[in-house]
C-alpha cells in the first residue's frame, strides 16, 4: 500500500516536472495555441430551438466584483438576438458566450444610467467585424438619439480608421454607426414569432425608464431595467416565465453605508443612501411575481454587487428558496409551447 502511494505520487511529480517544461517548448506552445484558436474561433455557442436568456451582466455600480458585468440580459431564438442594456464588461461576457454577435438585431436600453449603456461601443465594434451588414439598431425611449448620437461621434475616428485599414469590402462603412430608434411604451419590434413590447418602470427621479417583455412561441421573459417595485411591471409579467428583476438588499447596504460613514466617507456614504428609494427592495418582489403568475423570478442588476458566497447568503436573507440570484453566463432556456424552464 505504502509502495503504491509512493509511486503514484513519484509518477504525478513526473508528469506535473514534464508538463510544466513541455509548456515552455516554441513547439508545444505553438501546439496549445493552435488547438485553442481552432476551438475558440471554430465554434460558436450552439443554438437552442427555443426561447433563452442569458445573463450577460448582472452587476449594479456599487460593489466592486470583476466576475460580474454590469447590466445586461441578452434575449436569443434561432432567428432572433437582442441585448437588453450592455454595461461595462459585459461584452467580454457577450465574447465568452460565443453569441452570434453578426445577426444581432438590435440593443434595447432601459434608460441611459452609465451601468446601462458603456458597453455599446464595443458591442457596435464587435458586431461590425463579425459581419453585420447594415446600421446596429439602438432603442430605448427619449433620450436613446442623445446616447447614440454621442457614442457614434466619439467613435467616428475609430471607424476611419479600421475601413482605411481593413477596406470597405469587409467593413462596409454604412454598418458602423448606429442608429437610435425612439418609441413610445408599447409594442417595440415584432415579427412572426416575436413580439416585444416596451413598460414604464418607477425609478424616479428617471423618466422614461422601461421595462421589456418577449413573447416567443407560447413563451416569455421579462427584463425589468432598473425600477422599484411597480404595479405596471408585474401587469406586463402577467404569467411570464422567466422575470429578471432588478433587486436591492437592505441588510447588505444598511451595513455599508454605516460604515462608510463610521470611517469618514460621508460622500460615498450619501450617494449609497440615496440610491435606495430608486432600487426595488428584494423583500418586496416575490409576492407581486406570485400573484402576477410569474414562474421563475430572478433578481439581477444586485445592489451592492455580492463579492462572494458569504454575500450572495446575506443578500438571499428573507427570500423563498424558489427565487434565483443570477450569475454572469447562467442561462435560462424554454422550449416553445411548454412549461419547461432549463436553467444551467
Ligand atoms: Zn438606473
Ligand atoms: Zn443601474
Amino acid at each position: 500500500m505504502t509502495r503504491r502511494v509512493i509511486y503514484t505520487v513519484a509518477v504525478l511529480a513526473l508528469l506535473t516536472l514534464v508538463g510544466s517544461v513541455a509548456y515552455r517548448l516554441p513547439p508545444v506552445q505553438d501546439f496549445v495555441m493552435k488547438r485553442g484558436a481552432q476551438l475558440v474561433f471554430g465554434g460558436s455557442a450552439e443554438t437552442f430551438d427555443g426561447l433563452q436568456a442569458v445573463v450577460c451582466g448582472s452587476a449594479s455600480p456599487l460593489g466592486t466584483n470583476p466576475d460580474r458585468a454590469q447590466a445586461c440580459i441578452a434575449v436569443v431564438t434561432p432567428e432572433h438576438f437582442f441585448l437588453v442594456d450592455v454595461g461595462a464588461r459585459a461584452p467580454m461576457r457577450i465574447n465568452q458566450a460565443q453569441m452570434p454577435l453578426n445577426r444581432l438585431n438590435g440593443v434595447m436600453f432601459t434608460h441611459f444610467h452609465s451601468d446601462h449603456i458603456a458597453g455599446l461601443a464595443d458591442v457596435n465594434l464587435g458586431s461590425w467585424v463579425g459581419g453585420r451588414q447594415e446600421s446596429l439598431n439602438v432603442y430605448g425611449p427619449e433620450g436613446v438619439a442623445t446616447v447614440v448620437e454621442g457614442f457614434n461621434t466619439a467613435y467616428r475616428l475609430d471607424r476611419r480608421y479600421r475601413i482605411a485599414h481593413h477596406g470597405v469590402d469587409l467593413l462596409p462603412p454604412a454598418a458602423g454607426p448606429m442608429t437610435a430608434q425612439t418609441f413610445e411604451p408599447g409594442v417595440v419590434w415584432q415579427d412572426d414569432t416575436m413580439t416585444v413590447t416596451s413598460f414604464l418602470v418607477d425609478h424616479k427621479p428617471i423618466h422614461p425608464a422601461v421595462g421589456y417583455r418577449f413573447d416567443y412561441k407560447g413563451r416569455s421573459v421579462v427584463i425589468s431595467g432598473d425600477t422599484n417595485a411597480s404595479d405596471n411591471l408585474f401587469a406586463a409579467a402577467q404569467n411570464a416565465d422567466v422575470v429578471f428583476h432588478d433587486a436591492l438588499a437592505r441588510q447588505s447596504l444598511d451595513i455599508m453605508r454605516s460604515s462608510m460613514a463610521e470611517v469618514g466617507r460621508s460622500r460615498i456614504a450619501q450617494i449609497v443612501t440615496d440610491v435606495i428609494d430608486y432600487h426595488a427592495d428584494s423583500l418586496t418582489l416575490e409576492d407581486a411575481a406570485n400573484a402576477a403568475g410569474v414562474r421563475q423570478l430572478v433578481l439581477y442588476h444586485l445592489v451592492p454587487t455580492p463579492v462572494n458566497g458569504m454575500t450572495e447568503d446575506m443578500f438571499k436573507r428573507g427570500l423563498s428558496g424558489n427565487t434565483i440570484l443570477a450569475h454572469d453566463l447562467q442561462t435560462f432556456s424554454l422550449p416553445p409551447n411548454s412549461d419547461e424552464i432549463i436553467i444551467r
